[in-house]
């Protein structure tokens, strides 16, 4: 038998690709490779499970055998790659090599750890698959009290989610503002506000030095010496692009694993999408972004070479105490905000020296104007 396309990654990225793949080519072999238990899944559900009630199990879509049987795949669960070898198109896992007509990597990204002194290190829960969040709803039952580290998009949601599944949650970042790197202060001032109304208490300058023991659950000891009770903590300080194994392999990194807009990386047979690859430059973690990915990939290695071009690509952020969408401005583009509206209804608009918009922000009832926006954005990679 002829060697299989082989995907490593079982998330939106790795699934989807073998989903487009599929519809164009039935009959090449395919293997899918994953670390994790191989279910699918939406992982941007896992921010919005306490409010809806979901465990693990509930957010659950497939099985990895159903899905092996729908994509007309092998699905190897809980098998960690260990290495690549290009020149010889196999990969490892651990003695056992694997051998690849073309390789593709949707591996995804790795949650950022910070070092916390105390006794109780084993209390700090990063969420970043499906098997981190049944661990985290197991050690949340019966508990009331959550710290959340990081003020970003995904500490937000956690905020918003956990507080309307009946949690206190404090959030603690070392930052002026909420999502700093991604929204305008005025929009961000009002997504802190929408999230205190709902009863989010914010710590935003300090960073968690210590978390200990004590007999009615746990102390956080902030660098500004104070001190807030929990009974758990939620790490969302960010994401790093997985990308030691393909370093290793000899193929050019950077932020994420450095790919052209075919998708591949300095090796002809082996490609990336999704939160592992940079692509011409672009590293978004986002669902958008890969699902163009999955569909150009899929042409190319069905035999029709295809470049990916991403339109406009605003993200929805979950946060129902203050909805916001964002559209930041492509990177490296400079230009002149604008704010419009009143409360926790902005309009704060991002205009180039030409008139033309570059990127928004929408809080509260201004996110309705969306859709109408969004016809006035550029490509961000034409
Ligand atoms: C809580 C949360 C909420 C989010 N909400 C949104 C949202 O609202 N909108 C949005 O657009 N985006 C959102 N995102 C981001 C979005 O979910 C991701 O961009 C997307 O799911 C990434 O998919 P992926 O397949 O690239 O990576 P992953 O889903 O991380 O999949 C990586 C896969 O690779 C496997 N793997 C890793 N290393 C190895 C190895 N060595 N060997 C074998 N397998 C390996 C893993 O087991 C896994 O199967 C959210 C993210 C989080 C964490």
């Amino acid at each position: 038998m002829s060697s299989p396309v082989v995907i490593i990654g079982t998330g939106l990225a790795g699934y989807n690709l073998a989903r487009e793949f599929r519809k164009l080519d039935g009959e090449t072999p395919l293997l899918l490779i994953t670390a994790d238990d191989g279910r699918s899944y939406s992982k941007p559900m896992l921010s919005t499970g306490f409010a809806k009630g979901k465990d693990a199990d509930g957010l659950c879509m497939a099985e990895p055998g159903a899905m092996a049987e729908q994509l007309k795949a092998e699905v190897r669960t809980h098998t960690h790659i260990s290495g690549i070898d290009p020149g010889h198109k196999r990969l490892w896992i651990g003695e056992e090599a694997v051998e690849y007509r073309d390789l593709v990597l949707a591996w995804g990204a790795q949650t950022v750890q910070v070092p916390v002194q105390g006794d109780a290190c084993d209390r700090v829960f990063p969420i970043n698959d499906l098997e981190d969040y049944a661990r985290f709803r197991a050690a949340a039952a019966g508990k009331q009290r959550v710290l959340i580290l990081g003020a970003g998009l995904i500490g937000c949601e956690f905020a918003n989610d956990m507080t309307l599944g009946g949690y206190q949650c404090d959030v603690v970042a070392p930052c002026e503002q909420v999502m700093p790197t991604l929204l305008h202060p005025a929009a961000a001032a009002a997504v802190q506000a929408g999230l205190e109304g709902l009863g989010v208490r914010f710590h935003l300058g300090p960073v968690l030095n210590r978390l200990q023991q004590v007999a009615e659950g746990l102390e956080a000891h902030l660098s500004d010496g104070s001190v807030i009770a929990c009974d758990l903590v939620v790490s969302a300080i960010g994401l790093r692009p997985r990308t030691d194994l393909a370093a290793a392999a000899g193929l050019l990194v950077n932020r994420g694993v450095v790919v052209d807009r075919q998708l591949r990386t300095s090796h002809a047979n082996i490609f990336a999408l999704g939160d592992c690859a940079e692509v011409d430059g672009i590293n978004l973690l986002y669902v958008m972004p890969l699902m163009a990915c999955a569909r150009a990939l899929a042409q190319t290695l069905a035999g029709n070479p295809t470049a990916v071009s991403y339109g406009p690509m605003p993200v929805t952020v979950k946060t129902p105490a203050c909805p916001l969408v964002v559209s930041p401005p492509p990177a490296g583009q400079e230009g002149v905000w604008q704010v419009e509206g009143s409360g926790t209804d902005l309009k704060v608009l991002c205009y180039g020296a030409d008139g033309q918009l570059l990127g928004y922000a929408l809080t509260g009832a201004a996110v309705l104007d969306k859709l109408a926006l969004n016809r006035q954005l550029p490509a961000l990679m034409a």
